[in-house]
């Protein structure tokens, strides 16, 4: 008989990382979309009409140890951003990602997440 493979998802979790526990679901988060290795969810202190964040569901602290994983991770966090500007309408009107890395960026939860902004203007420089 053919045998039943379960691939299995493993990915780095760090203790006490607020959006580890997010993927784990021991903290509540209003999910608003999901591949098997990322996931999207609404900011908690929205910036704009739209705000959602888009994790890779393995730890990576900011976008360049992301940008190391060299497996196509970062790309599906991209591509997982724009569905979710398609699903939230804005990606007509124009959306924003963004990656703020490192502290002097304002990065304050060290699990790489793209920011998914839209639904108003957006102005430039940002601040
Ligand atoms: P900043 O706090 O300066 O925006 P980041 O780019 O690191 O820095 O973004 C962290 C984001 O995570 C913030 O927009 C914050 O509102 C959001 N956030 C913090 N805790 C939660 C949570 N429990 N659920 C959803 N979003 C959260």
């Amino acid at each position: 008989r053919l045998a039943t493979a379960f691939a299995a998802k493993v990915w780095h979790v760090e203790t006490d990382c607020l959006f580890c526990k997010i993927v784990a679901k021991e903290i509540p988060a209003t999910i608003v979309y999901e591949t098997e290795r990322t996931l999207a969810f609404r900011d908690i202190n929205p910036q704009a009409p739209t705000h959602v964040l888009v994790i890779p569901k393995g730890h990576y602290r900011d976008a360049a140890a992301l940008a190391a994983a060299d497996d196509g991770l970062a790309d599906e966090v991209i591509k997982t951003a724009h569905a979710v500007a398609v699903q939230e309408g804005v990606h007509e009107s124009g959306y924003r990602l963004v990656f703020n890395t490192g502290p002097g960026a304002g990065q304050t939860v060290f699990h790489v997440h793209a920011h998914v902004l839209g639904g108003r203007d957006l102005g430039w420089p940002p601040g």
